[in-house]
């Protein structure tokens, strides 16, 4: 993270009216939504690939080279990004490994492979774009940092899958993650994306984010692609005590470094400005 990103904002309590944080209290937009989703109870969400022994360092198969017209080797361009990212901050090294395993283009049109080791968002279809690393980055960062000592992000809830990379990104560095998206066509895409990958502690589940999952519950992180104005209560009701949220939050946006304290107790920090997609209800 470069130095001059760093979470500037001291801690405070979120949200700023500490009634609104309690059960009883809950925000009137937040109750509202929390009507209308289309909820991941009781589902049993099946990992997508059994086999439990860890991802190679550098992914064999179709996914190490890009495409052959494209004329660029892709464990060379993708080293390349990574060691841009390395000298532009003081990302966490087990980020940069993460990024460095996991094939970005294998997640992209092949037409958009050439692009896929610069630090863009690139379309991915439905309206939606798959994330520009150095967020993804420093998103997974900040939640490391907040987690020390422990050496893994533990249980991870990822809200919106689009293409699977984030997902796949921060499977390396959690114990479990669990990833919901809500557009059935992105959730198949992603699927057929990570099927040869086989990341065994990853599972893929369509259904409305904003519900969390609570089958999964406790989550010790949760983090979300897709930015609302305020945390959904049931994300807050599923983080572990201890628990990390980051998400793009507010108006404007601001990806935020929320840590839950107590069963209604939140401190936030603001990580930096943000542009993400926004968090939508229901299944499309
Ligand atoms: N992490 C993704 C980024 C996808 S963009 C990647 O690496 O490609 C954000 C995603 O959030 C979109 O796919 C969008 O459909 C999804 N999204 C928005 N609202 C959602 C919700 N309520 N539940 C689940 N996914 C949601």
């Amino acid at each position: 993270m470069n130095r001059a990103n760093k979470p500037s904002q001291r801690f405070v309590h979120w949200p700023a009216r500490p009634d609104s944080t309690t059960r009883q209290g809950l925000p009137e937009a937040a109750a509202e939504r929390r009507g209308t989703t289309a909820g991941l109870a009781g589902t049993a969400p099946a990992p997508i690939a059994t086999r439990r022994a860890p991802l190679p360092a550098a992914v064999p198969g179709p996914s190490r080279c890009l495409p052959r017209r494209s004329g660029l080797d892709s464990d060379a361009v993708r080293r390349a990004m990574v060691d841009r990212l390395r000298q532009q901050g003081d990302y966490d090294e087990r980020v940069l490994q993460a990024l460095l395993a996991v094939p970005r283009h294998h997640f992209v049109e092949p037409a958009l492979a050439a692009q896929a080791y610069l630090d863009n968002a690139l379309p991915i279809g439905h309206e939606q774009t798959i994330s520009k690393p150095s967020v993804i980055a420093r998103g997974l960062d900040a939640a490391l940092r907040m987690l020390a000592p422990r050496q893994t992000l533990g249980k991870v809830l990822d809200i919106g899958t689009g293409c699977g990379y984030a997902a796949a990104v921060t499977a390396r560095i959690a114990d479990d993650v669990y990833s919901v998206e809500r557009i059935r066509a992105l959730h198949d895409l992603a699927r057929a994306n990570l099927r040869a990958l086989r990341v065994p502690n990853l599972r893929l589940l369509l259904g409305d984010g904003m519900a969390g999952c609570p089958a999964g519950a406790p989550f010790d992180v949760i983090i979300s692609a897709a930015a609302a104005l305020e945390p959904p209560q049931a994300w807050l009701d599923q983080l572990a005590i201890g628990g990390v949220l980051v998400a793009p939050l507010g108006d404007p946006q601001q990806l935020v470094l929320l840590r839950k304290r107590g069963t209604t107790r939140f401190e936030v920090q603001s990580i930096e400005g943000a542009k993400f997609v926004p968090l939508k209800s229901g299944l499309k």
